[in-house]
């Protein structure tokens, strides 16, 4: 009762500037009890954040709450999350090809070193040395990323993009030739599952599209120095896979056709108190350069909607370009 208490309560807060006050370890404590915050929100806040859970604010319980919230309500009660056939490759297919009728020039694969700001305009370094030079730059980074690259912000802005808390991930993609339990999300409580949940993609679309396969993904999130970044591959896939053989009475081995890790140091910015307060500003001392990112994101859950929705208000504000002109790029692209 008091769980759905608190997911009820919390679901209809409107300030939630306030809730950046308290930990959320505390404001789950005091609304759900002792013994539901031991069984149920525990396990999933250590799923989420590790240990960083004990640095996160309410607010971070109250996003997610409003986005589950918000799917219901859009969907006469029914979850409604979408899927585009073909995935992020698709999108992003479509996408480059937009921008390149536009005119844009995308450089793939060029990481950013250095960027600095001179008479002529502001430089920016390639990893190997190649230079392009550009009238105004916004940076996309995580905080750290774009701290390091940017050596002529002052101390307190590179200690404010140091400052903000990240969460990484290891996450494992696997193709199997038949399905694991055919539900599309499984959060893992039990901490000696290697990972912290299964996703199977293939539950929510149809098997045709990975050729007949089944698609699952396996991550584990992580603060960006834990030491799994620098186990080797090998090691990461016999523990997960022994993983799942205990989880998944039919699961065999040689059902895997393919299994690839990612690792992301800073995947996304922890909701830390008083974090809207603390954010370094989108605009920098350093002219014509801006940094914008998903640590801006503040009253939301990490996820593409509120990205492109932080871009498409941030960017007519940033760059010296007709407004109207930007927007309507971003809608029809
Ligand atoms: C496991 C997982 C599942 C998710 N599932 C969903 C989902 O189902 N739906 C949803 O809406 N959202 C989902 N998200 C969230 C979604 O991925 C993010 O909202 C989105 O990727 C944020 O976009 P971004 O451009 O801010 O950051 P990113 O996508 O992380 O992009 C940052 C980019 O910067 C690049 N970069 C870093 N350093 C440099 C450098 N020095 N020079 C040049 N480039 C650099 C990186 O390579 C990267 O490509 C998921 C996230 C994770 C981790």
């Amino acid at each position: 009762f008091r769980l759905g208490l608190t997911i009820f309560y919390t679901s209809h807060i409107k300030n939630w500037q306030r809730l950046e006050q308290i930990k959320v370890e505390d404001w789950l404590n005091q609304w759900s009890g002792k013994r539901t915050m031991e069984r149920i929100w525990l396990p999933l806040l250590r799923a989420k954040l590790s240990d960083n859970y004990k640095k996160a604010s309410a607010a971070f319980i109250w996003a997610i709450i409003a986005r589950m919230y918000a799917a219901r309500r859009s969907g006469m009660k029914k979850e409604m999350f979408g899927y585009v056939p073909g995935g992020y490759a698709r999108i992003l297919d479509a996408l480059g090809k937009k921008l390149e009728q536009a005119g844009v020039v995308v450089h793939l694969n060029h990481r950013v070193k250095r960027v600095e700001s001179s008479s002529e305009g502001i430089n920016v370094t390639f990893e190997g040395g190649h230079q392009v030079r550009f009238d105004e730059v916004v940076l996309t980074t995580p905080g750290p990323v774009a701290a390091d690259a940017c050596p002529q912000l002052t101390s307190e802005e590179k200690a404010r993009l140091r400052g903000i808390q990240y969460q990484g991930i290891v996450c494992a993609s696997v193709l199997l030739k038949k399905p694991l339990a055919g539900y599309y999300v499984t959060n893992i409580t039990d901490s000696w599952v290697p990972f912290t949940a299964v996703i199977e993609m293939s539950a929510l679309v149809d098997r045709k599209h990975f050729g007949g396969s089944a698609l699952v993904y396996l991550p584990k999130y992580v603060a960006p120095d834990d030491p799994l970044f620098n186990e080797s591959d090998e090691n990461i896939k016999q523990s997960f896979l022994a993983a799942l053989a205990r989880m998944y009475p039919s699961f065999e081995p040689s059902d895997v056709l393919s299994f690839q890790i990612s690792r992301v140091r800073y995947v996304f910015a922890i909701p830390t108190l008083n974090y809207s307060c603390e954010l370094p500003s989108m605009s920098t001392s350093v002219p014509g350069v801006h940094i914008v990112n998903s640590a801006h994101i503040i009253n939301g859950t990490l996820n593409v909607n509120e990205t492109v929705q932080l871009a498409e208000r941030t960017i007519p504000e940033l760059v010296s370009m007709p407004a109207g002109a930007e927007r309507t790029e971003h809608a029809g692209a």
